[in-house]
């Protein structure tokens, strides 16, 4: 993780408390840029504001993914349409969420005046793909919180490696279709020399992973849905001691989520989704580093580019 850019992908937490705010965490909203548009996941009511903040920009091609139909996950969402609206968005926006999504956003979208000069789709997804663009897929699989209640994964397919304008003109290769050809990582002939794409492209770069579960117990399907990722946003709503408590609510403690990190393989771990029990975090970074030591606990409008 870089905390001063460089990096492919950038992270950026607008929420980090679980079930109600506190003065230091909003309700759980994580944004994801990546270079085929901005994956929102979960809206957490006063998300708009953070979002301003962390000026992501309200015009963006932009897909926003909820967990759940708890109040935490969901209340923003109205929030974050006026602004869009009020900014004048005039792109599509797509909203994917478990069953009850559709209903929530066509009810918020008929009864409040917003006036919306953008297209809203609203999807009640299952598991399995939801969303293929051009450079990343995006997965659900169900989570365990006593309600339906998705993780998701966004990965990224493999990009060609960088190209090098003026390495090629030192060859005698002209700006043009050639330079393409060359991305793609095929020779191109000019006159009788052959140029090999090696000598102007860097070699392709891995796509990277991110898996967001929030609102869960330990799961076998969030392990399967995680794995290898490059990061793995987790539920760290209890410290390891209330473990009765995380198994009473549906959550988990630091403690599993670093055990479902280690598990699925994952390279990075954040933590999120505090209960407004834990003023201080550095206990329950402390226990989650007991067992997986590539562990962060996530503050609001803390932004890293993934590389
Ligand atoms: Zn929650
Ligand atoms: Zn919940």
């Amino acid at each position: 993780m870089n905390e001063h850019g460089g990096g492919e992908v950038k992270i950026t937490f607008l929420g980090t408390g679980g079930s109600v705010p506190t003065k230091k965490r909003n309700l759980p909203s994580l944004a994801v840029r990546t270079d085929g548009g901005l994956v929102m996941f979960d809206c957490g009511e006063g998300t708009q504001k953070q979002f301003l903040i962390a000026k992501l920009g309200f015009n963006r091609e932009m897909r926003i993914l909820i967990s759940h139909m708890h109040a935490d996950h969901i209340l923003g969402i109205p929030g974050i349409l006026h602004s869009m609206s009020f900014m004048g968005r005039s792109r599509d926006l797509e909203i994917y969420g478990p069953p009850g999504i559709c209903e929530f956003v066509r009810c918020t979208t008929e009864t409040v005046k917003f006036g919306p000069m953008f297209s809203i789709r609203a999807v009640d997804i299952r598991p399995g793909t939801i969303v293929k663009t051009d450079t990343f897929a995006i997965k659900a699989a169900w989570a365990d919180h006593g309600m339906p209640c998705l993780a998701y994964s966004l990965t990224e397919y493999d990009k060609p490696g960088r190209f090098h304008p003026g390495k090629a003109r030192a060859l005698g290769v002209p700006k043009g279709p050639l330079w393409k050809t060359l991305q793609m990582g095929k020779t191109v002939k000019i006159g009788r020399k052959k140029i090999d794409p090696s000598k102007v492209v860097d070699p392709p770069r891995r796509g990277l992973k991110i898996t967001y579960a929030v609102d869960t117990r330990p799961c076998e399907r969030v392990i399967e849905l995680a794995a290898d990722s490059d990061l793995l946003i987790h539920d760290g709503m209890f410290s390891g001691d209330a473990a009765e408590r995380a198994r009473e609510y549906g959550h988990s403690t630091v403690v599993e989520a670093a055990t479902i990190a280690r598990k699925s393989h994952s390279k990075n771990l954040a933590l999120t989704h505090f209960s407004a029990m834990y003023e201080d975090t550095k206990e329950l970074l402390a226990e989650a580093r007991a067992i997986f030591p590539k562990t962060i606990v996530a503050e609001d409008l803390r932004s890293f580019e993934l590389s």
